[in-house]
This record gives C-alpha cells, sequence and structure tokens, in this order.
C-alpha cells in the first residue's frame, strides 16, 4: 500500500476506539449473542474483538479485507434512516488493515469443517490457512499504526486510549442489552454484561450498583410531549445526586444509534437545572425516536455529531421528558 493510502486510513482510524467501534459493530451486524473486546495498552498494542455470529467461510474471509467490499446491502435505508453508519461502508477491515497487523479467525456458524485464518500486514495479504476454530469471527488488530509514525505519535497516553475504547464498547452494551458484551483491558475485565434484554441489568453491569439504582426510568411518547419531531424519548436518568464532572456518561442515541447532539445535551441539562453542580452530568442512557428527515448528519459523520433541523423543539422535547420523569420521582 502506498503512502497516500495509509495517510487517508489514518484519518478514518484515528485511533484505537475507533478501530474498536467498528469490528464491534461488524459483530453485531454479524447477529452476535456475545461480543468480547480485549485490548492491551489502550489498543494500541492489541485489540481482538471475539463474536459468535454468523461467521464467514474462507472465501468471505479475503472478501471482507478488499477495498469496497461489504456484504451489506442496507447502506441507503441508513441514509435515509437520517444517521449514517459511516463514512466508509465496506471500508473498515482493508482500512485498519492498511495500519495495522491484523488476523481474521472465522467460521461460518454450524458449518462443517474447520475455519479459516488470514493474516494481512500494512494492508496486502500474508497467508491464510485452515484453523480450528468456534463458529464466530475473532479479529486481532496489533501494532496499530505501526507503519504510519505520526500518526501514532497522535496517540496519548494508555488511560486516554482506554477511556475512549471504554466510552465505545459502553455505548453498544448499553444500546444492545440483549448481547452479551465485555470489555477487557490489560487482563482485567472492566465489564461484562448479561445479555438478558433488560437495560437496568446492562447499566448494573456497566456502571455499578450505586448508579443503577440510582436510574429513573425515561418512558414518553410523541404525543405526551411538547410540539416537535420526537416520536419517542425513552431510557433512563439517574438521580441528580449521582453525577459525574464528565459528559462521557451520557450515552444518547437517535434511532438506535449513539450520537452526541447539543440539543439532546441542552435538554437534558435543562431538566436537571440546578439540581446539579456546575459542571456535573448525570447518567443518562437516552433512546429517541424520530423520523430521518429532521436530523442532520452531515455535522461530522464519523464522530456522529448530529443536529436537527429544529434544535430548539428538540431541546424543549427532551427537557420536559426528563423532567417528567424527575418530577414523578418527586426531584
Ligand atoms: P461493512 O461492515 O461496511 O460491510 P467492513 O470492512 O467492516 O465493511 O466488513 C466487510 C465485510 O466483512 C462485511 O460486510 C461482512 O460481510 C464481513 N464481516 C466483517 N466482520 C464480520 C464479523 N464479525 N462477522 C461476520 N462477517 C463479518
Ligand atoms: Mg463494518
Amino acid at each position: 500500500e502506498d503512502t497516500v493510502a495509509r495517510i487517508a486510513a489514518g484519518e478514518v482510524v484515528e485511533r484505537p476506539a475507533s478501530a474498536v467501534k467498528e469490528l464491534v459493530e461488524n459483530s453485531l451486524d454479524a447477529d452476535a449473542k456475545s461480543v468480547d473486546v480485549t485490548v492491551e495498552a489502550g489498543g494500541t498494542e492489541r485489540i481482538r474483538v471475539a463474536d459468535d455470529g454468523r461467521g464467514m467461510s474462507e472465501a468471505g474471509v479475503r472478501a471482507a479485507v478488499r477495498e469496497h467490499t461489504t456484504s451489506k446491502i442496507d447502506g441507503l435505508e441508513d441514509l435515509e434512516s437520517g444517521v449514517a453508519t459511516l463514512g466508509f461502508r465496506g471500508e473498515a477491515l482493508h482500512t485498519i488493515g492498511s495500519v495495522s497487523r491484523l488476523t481474521i479467525r472465522s467460521r461460518p456458524r454450524d458449518a462443517a469443517g474447520a475455519g479459516t485464518e488470514l493474516t494481512y500486514e500494512g494492508g496486502d495479504v500474508v497467508s491464510v490457512e485452515p484453523t480450528g476454530c468456534p463458529d464466530g469471527t475473532i479479529v486481532e488488530v496489533e501494532d496499530l499504526f505501526y507503519n504510519t509514525p505520526a500518526r501514532r505519535k497522535f496517540l496519548k497516553t494508555t488511560a486516554t486510549e482506554f477511556a475512549h475504547v471504554n466510552r465505545v464498547v459502553t455505548r453498544y452494551a448499553l444500546a444492545n442489552p440483549e448481547v452479551a458484551v465485555s470489555l477487557t483491558h490489560d487482563g482485567r475485565e472492566v465489564f461484562s454484561t448479561t445479555g438478558q434484554d433488560d437495560l437496568q441489568a446492562a447499566v448494573l453491569a456497566v456502571y455499578g450498583r450505586e448508579v443503577a439504582s440510582s436510574m429513573i426510568p425515561v418512558e414518553t411518547d410523541g404525543d405526551e410531549l411538547p410540539p416537535g419531531p420526537l416520536d419517542a424519548v425513552s431510557g433512563l436518568v439517574s438521580h441528580p445526586e449521582v453525577n459525574r464532572s464528565s459528559r462521557d456518561y451520557l450515552a444518547t442515541y437517535v434511532n438506535g444509534r449513539a450520537v452526541t447532539a447539543d440539543a439532546v445535551r441542552e435538554g437534558i441539562m435543562g431538566a436537571y437545572g440546578t439540581q446539579l453542580g456546575g459542571d456535573r452530568y448525570p447518567f443518562v442512557t437516552l433512546f429517541l425516536e424520530v423520523p430521518g428527515e429532521a436530523v442532520d448528519v452531515n455535522v461530522h459523520p464519523r464522530k456522529r455529531e448530529v443536529r436537527f433541523d429544529d434544535d430548539d423543539a428538540v431541546r424543549r422535547q427532551v427537557d420536559a421528558a426528563v423532567e417528567s420523569a424527575l418530577l414523578e420521582h418527586g426531584l
């Protein structure tokens, strides 16, 4: 692969967390019931994502690392739902593989015979061999940016890179409580959800008992909200006394996709009002349903920041939904 391609890859795969996001998304797309994420040194040395999804044949594994390969035909649908999934459909594995040493081990679900192990280095297939492996797929990314030293220099401390990885995996775990998601860093299990289809159980697994027991349900249909584009707002928000000085715990979703939006954050903060001290944020896992045409995705697709055609109305609707939940609890 030439330098230009590697630089382009560096702009798409910004840091370990971006690779983790793509790999976890692939596992969920493959209908996995469990997804285990293991990282070393914040993901800079090693990222491993193992799933029990539908797996790939040898031809499938070979195709997966090719440029512009996707087995997914829902690209258009994603755009229509208003929140495009990726700026690079069919590019993730190829792109990650061009700036790392990549190994894919996969076996189609319920297939007879062995699985396939493919190794890929800096954009080239090194080997393809049959291997014994469980149903599903294991992708390992080692030495991210080993061949792009300038990009590697931009990596922050292990703690910071891991914080990004943790936030990404947490968001997927909370949005998919029916999938057992685990995260392990440098040999220590950080969390592991049970895979029972229950948001409260997922919050307990990820954030622990203090946070989980403070959670207040939000459950509001559009017709209970002030006028605006939202069809529904649901999820869990913490008691105001359970808060942190970071926005990292505001997990917000639009039509099932993890996004950030100023209007949503401001609506949440407005509902808490003065009950939160300055620069304190609650724990929030909040799902918004909205017709696709009301969302503007083009602010920054990769960073998943969205705006709405009518940000003011969304802010008022989120504020009202969260406020009525807090009020019901005498807050
Ligand atoms: P995209 O997800 O946009 O299709 P990717 O580069 O992420 O592009 O993946 C390429 C293809 O490889 C996918 O379309 C899918 O067919 C296959 N693939 C990748 N990861 C997995 C996985 N964990 N399980 C099954 N198939 C996978
Ligand atoms: Mg993908």
